[in-house]
């Protein structure tokens, strides 16, 4: 008789189980489109506990993917084999110090900030899903958020990780460790392509996309760690990580300012950035409910300028010299330095995605495929009209909204599922608009990562030359393809 892969193990796994219909229905979607069902679901109660699981897989050649919240966008966390839930035991922040916090992977970033805040700091990446996303989710995905113009991603702040690789050894990546025998052989692998990596990688504040070599090694050292930002779960699973954390400023402004349209809010963008705001964010027509857009009118657009220091007087002067230099051609909405206030405000931008995603009418749903692209902001005016030309030309409806000061714009087309065209439609505009952002050296991911739907760009992305020391970096970390396989490296691919 045989013996399924959750009956063996439940024999090895100190942590829950779950192998019945409904568990593995639950795990077989996150927030992308796609569905697999995985064969098994377990909780690992410990770092131990996850050796022996990956013990057991690897010597069983099954693949194992990690998973936090599963709010991912592209399909990171789903499998048909075993998913591993950090949530429910290794979620707890293990100790916050004056400068770092030490935390196990599924804490949920909301409760973190919580605890944070308490002691008047903060980790300034910022998703909009913070209320549900976790720690381990945001360093696979290298997430980010409005304040990632200022602050930079998630990889800026991580300073070391602990994890489990493959075959269950434990591993521990910091700047410090370079003689950890893992990233001994990352610094042996990279150090011929230092020149290759600096000038591959392209030149916008925030990427997602491939491994982020360019963190890994550059003019400032070698920081082996960063190398799981970004990288999906396919290297080896974080058991803990040390972020670097911040004071939280005493002061800030928000201001929001309203344009008569998309357009006509990229041009502001490179004066408003000379200001140095926090978060530059932007909300077009097209991802505002049509009941809430009166102020803007139909076609408007709403920019989110935030400015924030320790010092009043810069705030107030910023503030002052960016309406001056906006009046003439934006309308000053709102305005606010109380903190509920700002609250509310930016709870309007941040719940931008979640709107978007309930805009399923009958068979017609925004589609993310194109979803994060990033190009310099001196290309971005360009870059909108090149957009919504695409959709024009192919009458689609729309969305788009997003981290307009870092060039970071979320947009989905609205697609009929029961339109053979439309459908059709997917793929051949995703491949007009990311060969337009690779040709102006942007990245077609900010922030949400290559997933299912993007892995097949990313040779398209950096090259041949790069993406084969993706498959060697790989291949170094999980040989036998087991950590979230078909993520990062497609898997016809060896
Ligand atoms: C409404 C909405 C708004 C969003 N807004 C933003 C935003 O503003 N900015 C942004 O950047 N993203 C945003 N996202 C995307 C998403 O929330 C982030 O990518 C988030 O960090 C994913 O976290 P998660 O815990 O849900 O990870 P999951 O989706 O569960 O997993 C994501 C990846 O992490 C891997 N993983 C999880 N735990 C581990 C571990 N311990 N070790 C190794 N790999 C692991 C998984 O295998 C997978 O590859 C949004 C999503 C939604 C649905």
């Amino acid at each position: 008789m045989t013996v399924s892969v959750g009956e063996e193990l439940r024999r090895i796994a100190k942590g829950e189980v779950l192998d019945d219909e409904w568990s593995r229905e639950i795990y077989s979607v996150d927030a992308s489109h796609y569905t697999f069902l995985p064969s098994a679901v377990v909780h690992p109660t410990d770092r131990h506990d996850l050796k022996q699981i990956c013990q057991y897989s690897f010597a069983k050649g099954l693949p194992v993917t990690g998973r936090g919240a599963g709010t991912g966008l592209l399909g990171q966390s789903l499998s048909n084999n075993v998913v591993i839930d950090f949530t429910k035991h290794m979620n707890q922040i293990i100790e916050i110090e004056d400068n770092y916090v030490l935390v196990e992977p599924g804490v949920v970033k909301g409760l973190l900030d919580r605890e944070l805040r308490r002691k008047g700091k903060f980790l300034p990446p910022d998703p909009a899903s913070s209320n549900y996303c976790t720690i381990g989710g945001m360093i696979a995905n290298n997430s980010s958020g409005p304040h990632g113009l200022f602050y930079g991603s998630t990889i800026n702040f991580l300073e070391a990780v602990k994890v489990v690789y493959a075959d269950g050894s434990f591993g521990c990546l910091c700047k410090m460790k370079s003689h950890e025998e893992r990233a001994a052989k990352l610094l042996k692998l990279l150090s011929p392509y230092t020149k290759l990596i600096q000038s591959g990688y392209p030149p916008v504040t925030k990427n997602s996309c491939g491994y982020r070599l360019d963190a890994v090694l550059n003019d400032k050292g070698f920081y082996p760690h960063k190398v799981f930002a970004g990288s999906e779960g396919t290297l080896g699973l974080v058991t803990s990580a040390k972020f670097k954390i911040l004071d939280i400023p005493l002061y800030r402004h928000l201001l929001v300012l309203g344009f008569e349209n998309l357009i006509a809010a990229t041009f502001a963008v490179q004066d408003i950035l000379s200001f140095s705001p926090t978060a530059l964010e932007m909300l077009d027509h097209t991802a505002i409910s049509p009941q809430k857009n009166d102020s803007i009118g139909p076609t408007g657009c709403l920019l989110f300028v935030e400015f924030t220091s320790n010092d009043l007087k810069i705030v107030d002067r910023n503030l002052s010299l960016c309406r001056n230099r906006t009046s003439d051609y934006s309308t000053a909405i709102e305005s606010a330095s109380d903190e509920q206030s700002i609250q509310r405000i930016w709870a309007a931008r941040k719940g931008a995605l979640n709107n978007i995603m309930r805009i399923t009418v009958g068979s017609r749903r925004p589609i993310g495929l194109i979803e994060d692209t990033v190009v310099r902001t001196s290309f971005l005016h360009d870059y909108v009209l090149y957009l919504q030309k695409v959709y024009l030309e192919n009458k689609l409806d729309y969305v788009m909204y997003g981290h307009l000061g870092d060039g970071n714009i979320h947009t989905r087309p609205i697609i009929d599922l029961n339109s053979p065209r439309e459908v059709q439609l997917i793929e051949s505009i995703a491949d007009r608009v990311f060969n337009k952002v690779i040709k102006n050296r942007g990245t077609i991911t900010g922030e949400h990562g290559d997933g299912l739907s993007r892995v097949g760009y990313i040779c398209r992305m950096y090259g041949e030359a790069i993406f084969d020391i993706f498959k060697q970096v790989k291949h170094l970390f999980d040989p036998t393809c087991v950590m979230n396989p078909g993520k990062k490296i497609p898997l016809n691919i060896s």
